[in-house]
């Protein structure tokens, strides 16, 4: 069992950004990293995708356990490549004393274990996943709720483009929505349309349906971490992509009454600035809503405790 059994739940941010790595200058609040969020609680390691941000938690790890065994279990948004380049850099996983679980869903074209093993592959990188020498167990999953040890994990599938789910955890001491890549249900209609599969009429009734389900997945949580990669102005560029947009991705955690939500998946055009401004943004969207939701943007380094209710 890790060290620091306790009480509280403890989140750590090791990459919140969207895409593409960007470090530089104009980073350096929010951070370049791609997605990766530790979660601490109730005696487990939980690791949220396993973008470029995974390579600073796997050294601080080992920092903290020395030679003393790591257990981390690694739940999979899905494969595209901001959420999994980090593995390979995964310091614990070169080490026979840690044991290292990958749980994520099938993706296209692949099993879950054959498209990770893939980003290892000759000629991609030198060392294959099956061949790191930790105790490495990958697990396809089917069940929308399980356990990781006394936290209940549930999923569900999101609006973004392949198999790409959202997670949410529930454990003694709070609950943590996790939602990095997400375009909101009301424009489905428009790809529906487009590719003739359903009348708008039906692809309307879907949007709704969609939402509003994923409004009780999220309903309550303490911390939401949620796709708000475009302004308002962006999103009319890039409906299709997958990602979400301010207001849409505002309203979207006042409807489900989430306390706290972050801002998460920042785009690699957005410097620190630029956050700074759809923060505030987002602040007056939820003013407006006369909602008492807590807005921040994910920035790398941040903490969060969760004591309980
Ligand atoms: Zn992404
Ligand atoms: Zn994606």
């Amino acid at each position: 069992m890790p060290s620091d059994l306790n009480s509280s739940a403890r989140l750590r941010l090791w990459g919140v950004r969207g895409s593409i790595p960007v470090p530089g200058p104009s980073t350096l609040r929010y951070g370049g990293n791609t997605t990766c969020v530790e979660f601490r609680a109730d005696g487990e390691i939980i690791v949220l995708d396993a973008g470029s941000g995974i390579r600073a938690l796997g050294n601080e790890l080992e920092r903290e356990f020395k030679s003393k065994p790591i257990h981390v279990t690694m739940l999979s948004t899905h494969a595209h490549w901001d959420h999994i380049q980090g593995l390979p850099f995964f310091l614990p996983g070169y080490s026979e004393k840690n044991s290292l679980r990958l749980l994520g869903y099938k993706g296209v074209g692949g099993s879950f274990g054959a498209i990770l093993s893939r980003q290892m592959a000759v000629p991609f990188f030198p060392v294959r996943l099956r061949d790191l020498p930790c105790d490495l167990s990958i697990q396809e999953l089917t069940d929308m709720e399980f356990r990781i040890g006394p936290v209940r994990v549930r999923s569900r599938f999101v609006n973004h483009p392949g198999n790409c789910v959202g997670y949410r955890l529930d454990a003694g001491s709070g609950s943590v929505a996790f939602v990095p890549d997400n375009e909101p249900y009301e424009f489905r209609k428009l790809h529906a349309e487009a590719c003739a599969r359903a009348t708008p009429e039906q692809a309307r009734k879907f949007a709704v349906t969609e939402r509003a389900k994923l409004v009780e997945f999220l309903e309550g949580a303490d911390i939401l971490f949620l796709d708000a990669q475009y302004t308002d102005e962006e999103y009319q560029q890039h409906i299709g992509w997958g990602h979400g947009s301010l207001t849409t991705s505002v309203d979207l955690a006042v409807d489900a009454k989430v306390k706290q939500l972050l801002l998460f998946h920042h785009d690699p055009n957005h410097d620190d600035d630029t956050v700074d401004e759809m923060v505030e943004r987002a602040r007056e969207i939820a003013r407006d809503r006369r909602s008492k939701l807590k807005v921040d943007a994910a920035r790398e380094g941040a903490e969060f405790l969760l004591n309980g209710r």
